[in-house]
This record gives structure tokens, C-alpha cells and sequence, in this order.
């Protein structure tokens, strides 16, 4: 079977290639997939590179998640040609991931591939997608619904940003996608926003701890110093689903828009989020997040590629979902 193998010399360098090896080097688990697709995410070009601190052992095949059918499974939920979806759970760091034909897993950790999407469709979602989706219900749950005013996203030509933005206006929401890419306009206005803001209108440090009431809702895909920014600009009640780090881990904001407007912060995590969860995220995709969307928003790739596209997204160069053939 081929994979993408990082190995790390005597020095600590890492280097990563494509290599054929054999299938008995899997690591154990109850379930064998013959992987399909898998993607590329910023967590991926770390492991592809010098780690960040995320693998444990190296020889080492990333790809956080992946797409394809059962091949061999020794859990009765599990039989041979089901189609599955792999997000989380460290697969990818701690343990051997997709980018390879063939991943060893835990049963717990699949889901099955919903009604209506595909191998190529599920990882043209990847875990940005799903993580997107978490975000969008985790908003509605808070009370959040069409026609309370523009919802902002944030790193909207990324990953989150383009689903979030995709699933949010199939909805019926109006939204607004941040972006330090002028050239993206277009694209994010396809995908469905109304509203193009500027990286560098919102980018600065909280100067007044409120400002007008913009925003019904958020998915922030940066954090840093614009989601300090922008819990300053949320409407009263409104809530902001804190999905990723793009622009930083700080948060360097005050408590004023948590006690003078009730604005509530929601932590999104896709890694270890419960089985119930995960099936009505994929469900949800399946039927809200409109399926020639996100043929637009997708790069094709190969294994012999990951190298250099794990450099581009750990620079904020990829634009959409890259869906990695594997085969
Ligand atoms: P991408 O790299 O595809 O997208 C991030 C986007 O953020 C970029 O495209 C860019 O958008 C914007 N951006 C990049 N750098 C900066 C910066 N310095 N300041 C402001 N904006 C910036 O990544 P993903 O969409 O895959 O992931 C987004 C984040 O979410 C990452 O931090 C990731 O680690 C995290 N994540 C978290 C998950 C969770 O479980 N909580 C799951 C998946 C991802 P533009 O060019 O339009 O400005």
C-alpha cells in the first residue's frame, strides 16, 4: 500500500515522502478502511512539517481525516463495503492517519457516511466543514435564526469560513465574510456572502470595549485580536462559535461585551465531540449545505502533493477544500 511516511533523522528534521510499505505496519485497531479522499488541514501541515508538537512517534502518516469503505472489521456496527468518515480523535497525530490507501482505526471513532454525500463530497467538508457545521448549531441553539441581522465569519476564504458561509446563506442567513484576500471576493460572494469586510477593518486591537451593534451571530475561524474585536460589535444576546487560531491563541478583549450585552462565547471543538453529535453534524451536512457550492470550492490533489501543500495552508495560501486522492 502507498502513504505519505514523515520520518525524522538523527538531527530532529523531518522530511516527508511517499513510500509503499506493507499493510502489517498499521498500527491495531478493530476496524481496517481502504481509504478514498482524505483533505488538507492546518493541524495536517504541522504534521507534515516539523510536527508542532502533535506526533508522538515517527515513521508517522498524517491526515487528520478521511473518507472510504470497510475493507475488514472486527466490531459488529461494522461490516465489509460500508462507507465511513474519519474527523478527530488524534488520528492523523497520535495515531497513523488518511493519507495512505489503507487506515487501522477504533470502530468508536468512524462514522457512517450519511444518505446523499459521497467519499469525495465527505472530505470536500473534511473537519473544516464538520467543524463549521458544529459551529452553525451550536449558534442556533443559542436562539440564532434568519433574519436577526448579518452574521460575520471570519477567515472566510479558509476551510471553516467557506463551509460556514456556504451552509449559513443555504439557510436563509445574510452573511458577511471577513478576508485579508481581495481576490476572494468573488468566491466568497458565490459561496453566498452578501457582504465582503476587509481583514484589516476589524484586524486592529479593541480600542473601545463596545462598539455599534453589528452582528447577529459569529464564526470565528482567527481569534486573536479580531474576535477581541468583534465580541465588541456583537449585537445584545448575540453569540460568537470560537472555532480556530488562525490569526492567534491570545484573546486580548475586555469582559464589557459579556456584561453589557449578554454576548455569549461558544468553544467548538471537533476532536472529541460525542457520537450523537457527530451523526447529526453529518446528517445536517448532508442536507443543508448545498452540494455545487462545494464543487467550487474544490482543489484536487494527490499524496505526492501533501508536501507542499502542508507548507501553503501553515501560510494562509490554500483557498477552499483540497480533496486528496489517495489512490
Ligand atoms: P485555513 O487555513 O483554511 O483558513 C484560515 C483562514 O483564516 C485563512 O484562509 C485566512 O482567511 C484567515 N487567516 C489566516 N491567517 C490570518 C491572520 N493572521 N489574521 C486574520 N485572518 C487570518 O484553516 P481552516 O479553515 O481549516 O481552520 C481555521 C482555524 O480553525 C484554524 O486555526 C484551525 O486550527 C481551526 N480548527 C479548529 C477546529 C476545532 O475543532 N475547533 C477544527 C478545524 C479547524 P482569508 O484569507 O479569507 O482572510
Amino acid at each position: 500500500m502507498r502513504a505519505l511516511i514523515v520520518e525524522k533523522d538523527e538531527d530532529g528534521k523531518t522530511s516527508a515522502s511517499v513510500q509503499e510499505i506493507e499493510e502489517q505496519r498499521l498500527p491495531e485497531g478493530d476496524v481496517t478502511v481502504a481509504v478514498e479522499y482524505s483533505t488538507v488541514n492546518y493541524k495536517d501541515g504541522l504534521c507534515i512539517g516539523p510536527g508542532g508538537g502533535l506526533v508522538r512517534n515517527y515513521p508517522h502518516v498524517p491526515g487528520i481525516d478521511f473518507a472510504g469503505t470497510v475493507e475488514s472489521s472486527d466490531d459488529p456496527r461494522y461490516k465489509p463495503g460500508d462507507k465511513v468518515v474519519l474527523t478527530g480523535w488524534r488520528v492523523g497525530e497520535a495515531h497513523w492517519g488518511g493519507y495512505a490507501e489503507k487506515a487501522r482505526v477504533k470502530a468508536d471513532w468512524l462514522v457512517p457516511l450519511p444518505d446523499g454525500l459521497s467519499t469525495r463530497e465527505a472530505m470536500a467538508v473534511g473537519t473544516a466543514g464538520f467543524t463549521a457545521m458544529l459551529a452553525v448549531m451550536a449558534l442556533e441553539k443559542q436562539g440564532l435564526k434568519p433574519g436577526q441581522g448579518p452574521v460575520l465569519v471570519t477567515g472566510a476564504s479558509g476551510g471553516v469560513g467557506s463551509v460556514a458561509t456556504a451552509i449559513l446563506a443555504n439557510l436563509g442567513y445574510e452573511v458577511a465574510g471577513v478576508t485579508g484576500r481581495p481576490e476572494s471576493a468573488d468566491y466568497l460572494k458565490d459561496l453566498g456572502a452578501s457582504q465582503i469586510v476587509p481583514r484589516e477593518d476589524i484586524a486592529e486591537a479593541v480600542k473601545r470595549p463596545l462598539e455599534s451593534e453589528t452582528w447577529a451571530g459569529c464564526v470565528d475561524a482567527v481569534g486573536g485580536a479580531m474576535l477581541a474585536r468583534v465580541l465588541g460589535q456583537m449585537k445584545y444576546g448575540a453569540s460568537v462559535a470560537a472555532v480556530g487560531l488562525a490569526g492567534g491563541a491570545a484573546l486580548p478583549a475586555t469582559v464589557v461585551p459579556f456584561l453589557l450585552r449578554g454576548v455569549n462565547l461558544l468553544g467548538i471543538d471537533s476532536v472529541m465531540q460525542p457520537y450523537e453529535n457527530r451523526l447529526e453534524a453529518w446528517k445536517r451536512i448532508a442536507t443543508d449545505l448545498p452540494m455545487e457550492k462545494l464543487e467550487a470550492m474544490i482543489q484536487p490533489a494527490t499524496l505526492a502533493d501533501l508536501p507542499g501543500l502542508g507548507a501553503d495552508i501553515l501560510k494562509g495560501q490554500v483557498r477552499g477544500r483540497v480533496v486528496v486522492d489517495v489512490n
